[in-house]
């Protein structure tokens, strides 16, 4: 399972926060998803973030 940041983010920073394994702040103020498979360990949380974004801008891939 992968994820992906659109370019609806408004940079709000909910997912990094919930989820700092798999989306940090980019240098532009958006989300980035790492780009790798989302481990095991951290997938509840990655879908939680998913699921809360404001703006629906995180996709599964
Ligand atoms: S939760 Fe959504 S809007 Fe907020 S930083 Fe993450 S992707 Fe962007």
């Amino acid at each position: 399972m992968k994820y992906y940041v659109n370019e609806d983010c408004i940079g709000c920073g909910l997912c990094a926060g919930t989820c700092p394994e798999v989306f940090e702040m980019g240098e532009e103020g958006m989300a980035v998803a790492i780009t790798d498979d989302v481990d095991e360990s951290v997938m509840e949380e990655a879908e939680t973030a998913m699921n809360e974004c404001p703006v629906a801008a995180i996709q599964q891939q």
